[in-house]
């Protein structure tokens, strides 16, 4: 069994779209970035290619690269996860937490769940989505930002 862990952040910004594991959310502002800036999907991407070693979506799709340039980072996931299971490999479970202050983002982790297992092609419940606020402290808590953990286990 082999371990991977994953890490980002994006800012958020006017005249943007909120995307978290691939689910639109209503909220005033978006996520700032090359692609959807899907912050949630970009760090369980990084978690499973550091899981086997294979660099980062840094590496895979950089943003120098017009072909990712608005990038739905669902699809990006697909490619990492035939990436992956073409090595050998295959997902035991991933563990992820969005820290953001604001908006509830409750309401929407089950489609997260759903869309993220359909997106590697595992059982949804080895698939868990959390969130938590930073109590107003730091970048998430005053609104700036949303940052993404994710672990990954792989066999
Ligand atoms: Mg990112």
């Amino acid at each position: 069994m082999r371990i991977g862990h994953g890490y980002d952040v994006h800012r958020l910004v006017e005249g943007r779209e909120l995307v978290l594991g691939g689910v639109k959310i209503p909220y005033e502002k978006g996520l700032l970035g090359h692609s959807d800036a899907d912050v949630l999907t970009h760090a369980l991407m990084d978690a499973l290619l550091g899981a086997c070693a294979l660099g980062d979506i840094g590496k895979l799709f950089p943003d120098s690269d017009a072909a990712y340039k608005g990038a739905d980072s669902v699809e990006l996931l697909k490619k990492v996860c035939s990436l992956i299971y073409s090595k050998g490999y295959r997902i035991s479970n991933v563990d992820c937490t969005v820290l953001a202050q604001r908006p509830k983002l409750a309401p929407y982790i089950p489609q997260m769940r759903e869309i993220l297992s359909d997106a590697m092609d595992i059982a949804a419940d080895c698939v868990s989505v959390k969130a938590t606020t930073e109590e107003g402290l730091g970048f998430t808590g005053e609104g700036l930002g949303i940052a993404a953990h994710a672990v990954a286990l792989i066999e």
